[in-house]
């Protein structure tokens, strides 16, 4: 049996689950449904997986009177215990890998061999966070002649986050992870493209051992559910993954209840590669990070910026490899591309074609979009373009590469900073000065140099300009959950100013 007929046979397994029914909300433990559904349909053949529970304003207004119901007790529980139960979650998660890889496959058309990393990272996320519950709440002392100055950190409350159809279940995990380990209790607002696997970690989490109402889900859209969540007065902050236009959407709806908002948002990430550096290796990072996951990710290099040099001699071999991109069934493991997330988000991208053609940019390599029922497309090369171009200054989000010539330094920072966003940069040369300075002028919240995006969880996560507010990694990620506080202990008796005497 090939290796797809496997993954097809287990995936009809998993979907059992799912088939013919309506998928509910979870709020304080129980199954919720609403009056209204919505359908999942899955990218592969636009099938109908299931109905989802379609989320109103009192789905959430229960959600979160569920969460600020059970965070005083969450609060309160030893770091150490909250440690125990967020192991255990990770392990429920590496129990159930296989499962949530194919189904997040199915209904994200992302490649299989991407999504079974993805759900392992998951339960890296939570181990990472596990074992930092115990220190969360940890301060200092900043002493002065007259005071003892104690800081301390305590949850802020319950919180709303809120994840994009990309990597949903690694994204959710990345989110809800620290704010369960600082002491949060969370109401969850998945993407409504992409709501399965949200459901299988919550899932999880209650078998592993979360009491109820510590953690909510619920589905729906973003104009009403999520919506309702930001402007909620129980939720203290909202944690958001999703699109830069959403996060000022959402910063307006949490502007009367004052809401604490932490976003990571779209980018345009520039991968630069000057003539000195590793040629074969830069070719092999640039077309890793853009057409891996569909190019349907936040620090995809989606601008590749050549120094003139090499620039005719990268861009030909940058059109020889993406012609050769495997593009089929998600569950095949061979696939190195599967079909993009809605027609929606399909039309999207390859409107840009037309855009491409009328600005001028040469079309290297041509994806047009299957003829299959699934939202298949092939990858795109544009080369010869120049930074004023559409192509080189919007977030297309999928397999379609914008290649640009650069002579100098100079010119290269100009244009790589020349976009509205700033997620990650890719710098490749071989010299440390110029890789130092380059990554200094670099306006972007992170920067690889000589590699592809390689993360290191206690490193900080997050962009600038219209990329993000907020790190998330490390301790970063406690200091949005959590609330700093300093009390100042007088040591004797100092002068206090009298007045009225
Ligand atoms: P989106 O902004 O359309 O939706 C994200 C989530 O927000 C969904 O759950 C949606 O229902 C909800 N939402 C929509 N309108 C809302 C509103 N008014 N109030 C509250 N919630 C609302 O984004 P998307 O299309 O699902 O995801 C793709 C985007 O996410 C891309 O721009 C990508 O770059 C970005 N992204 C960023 C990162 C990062 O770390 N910076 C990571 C992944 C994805």
């Amino acid at each position: 049996m090939s290796e797809l007929q496997s993954n097809l046979d287990r995936l009809a397994g998993h979907l059992k689950q799912f088939e013919g029914k309506v998928l509910p909300h979870r709020i304080n433990g129980e199954d919720v449904i609403s009056k209204k559904t919505m359908e999942s349909r899955s990218p592969v053949d636009d099938s109908v997986i299931c109905d989802v529970a379609e989320g109103s304003a009192a789905d959430i207004d229960a959600a979160a009177k569920a969460a600020h119901a059970a965070f005083p007790a969450w609060r309160d529980m030893s770091g150490k215990q909250r440690k125990k139960v967020l192991h255990a979650v990770a392990d429920a998660i590496v129990a159930r890998a296989d499962e949530i890889a194919l189904v997040e496959s199915w209904d994200t058309g992302q490649a299989i061999r991407f999504m079974s990393k993805a759900a392992l990272r998951g339960a890296a996320n939570f181990r990472y966070f596990a074992d930092r519950a115990e220190a969360a709440r940890d301060g200092q002392t900043l002493p002065t002649p007259d005071h003892m100055n104690i800081t301390t950190r305590a949850p802020i409350g319950p919180v709303g986050v809120i994840t994009p159809w990309n990597t949903p279940f690694m994204l959710s995990t990345w989110k809800i992870a620290p704010a369960l380990a600082a002491g949060c209790t969370v109401v969850h607002k998945p993407a409504e493209w992409s709501p399965l696997t949200a459901r299988l970690l919550i899932e999880i989490a209650e078998g592993a051992g979360l009491p109820k109402g510590v953690w909510n889900m619920v589905n729906g859209m973003g104009e009403e559910a999520g919506k309702a969540l930001t402007e909620h007065p129980r939720i203290k902050a909202v944690a958001f993954v999703g699109e830069s236009s959403t996060g000022s959407a959402i910063m307006r709806q949490g502007s009367e209840t004052l809401k604490r908002v932490h976003f990571e948002l779209g980018g345009k990430n520039p991968v630069v590669v000057f003539d000195d550096a590793n040629f074969d290796r830069a070719l092999d990072a640039a077309i890793f990070m853009i057409y891996s996951l569909n190019g349907e990710r936040c620090t995809s290099s989606s601008r590749v910026l050549i120094q003139a040099g090499i620039y005719d001699r990268f861009v030909a071999a940058l059109e020889a490899r993406v012609q050769k991109l495997k593009v089929g069934h998600p569950l095949d493991p061979a696939t190195e591309i599967g079909p993009l997330i809605h027609p929606r988000h399909l039309a999207k991208v390859t409107s840009y074609l037309d855009v491409a053609k009328d600005d001028g940019a040469r079309i290297a390599v041509r994806g047009e979009a299957g003829e299959s029922a699934g939202y298949f497309i092939n990858p795109t090369l544009y080369a010869d373009a120049t930074q004023d171009m559409r192509i080189a200054q919007e977030e297309i989000f999928g397999p379609v590469l914008t290649a640009m010539k650069f002579g100098d330094e100079n010119e290269a920072l100009e244009i790589a900073n020349s976009v509205a966003y700033g997620l990650a940069g890719y710098v490749w040369t071989n010299d440390v000065t110029r890789a130092l300075r380059f990554s200094e002028g670099l306006d972007a919240g992170m920067i690889w140099v000589n590699s592809e995006n390689v993360r290191h969880l206690p490193t900080p996560f997050g962009g600038t300009k219209a990329s993000g507010i907020g790190r998330d990694g490390g301790d970063w990620s406690f200091d949005f959950y959590m609330e700093t506080k300093n009390i100042a202990i007088a040591l004797g008796e100092h002068k206090i100013t009298k007045l009225g005497v």
